[in-house]
């Protein structure tokens, strides 16, 4: 009998590979499934496979989905990949494990205090606008210092950098951009990485990486 590799497998086997080119431990990275726009049908399966961090961009959509599947799966880490609006900071602190896209003075504040009223601190990744593109979010380079010293003051715990390369142009200078930035502020994570570039983040540093397509197909197919 022939057994199948799942899409899951087959990312884990490219994982290896880009790892084992760089001489990195494979543990180093976090395979983050970007389940968003996809139902908890699509979900579980990956559940099942052992598959527990998962990436969401909506606050709403999140809430609706991922209570009910924690319960089932209480070791499952939800991270938030998308922009925030500061009036779902609460929101945001009370259901994600991990934020992503900590980018400006006014999130800061607001996560400082939903941080602070809830008691509980989330890892933030601070969202650093590599290709110099408004539209994607994400802070300056020039910003960076000022925002990760707000952050240490307002007592949230920034344990690495994020980025969303510009689209259509080779992405390894700006993973290689956001490699340096993240030594030097002395940081740890690199979350940098998608379906079409990830083998490539792997290789340059990425301690998080973000897939979606890769693994559950195309969105907006459901
Ligand atoms: C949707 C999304 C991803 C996943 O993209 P795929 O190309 O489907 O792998 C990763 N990061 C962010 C910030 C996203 O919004």
């Amino acid at each position: 009998m022939e057994t199948t590799a799942t899409p899951l497998d087959e990312i884990h086997g490219q994982i290896a590979a880009a790892a084992k080119l760089a001489q990195r431990k494979v543990e180093d990275v976090t395979l983050i499934a970007v389940s968003k726009t996809h139902p908890p049908e699509a979900i579980l399966p990956l559940l099942e496979q052992g598959q527990r961090a998962f990436g969401e961009n909506r606050v709403q959509e999140a809430q609706g989905k991922w209570p009910a599947l924690k319960e089932q799966y209480p070791d499952t880490e939800v991270h938030l990949i998308g922009q925030l609006q500061s009036n779902k900071a609460d929101d945001a602190v009370a259901l994600f494990d991990c934020i992503h896209s900590l980018d400006r003075p006014s999130l800061v504040k607001a996560l400082g205090k939903a941080m602070d009223k809830a008691d509980r601190r989330v890892p933030c990744f601070v969202q650093v606008d590599v290709g110099e593109e408004d539209q994607k979010g994400g802070c300056a380079i020039g910003d960076l210092p000022a925002l990760l010293k707000q952050a240490e003051d307002a007592g949230i715990p920034v344990v690495g950098l994020m980025c969303i390369p510009p689209l259509k142009i080779e992405p390894a200078p700006f993973f290689a951009l956001l490699d340096k930035l993240v030594t030097d502020h002395g940081l740890a994570g690199r979350s940098m990485g998608m379906s079409s570039d990830f083998k490539t983040a792997v290789m340059m540093g990425a301690t998080h990486i973000r897939v979606g397509t890769a693994l559950f197909g195309k969105r907006g197919s459901h």
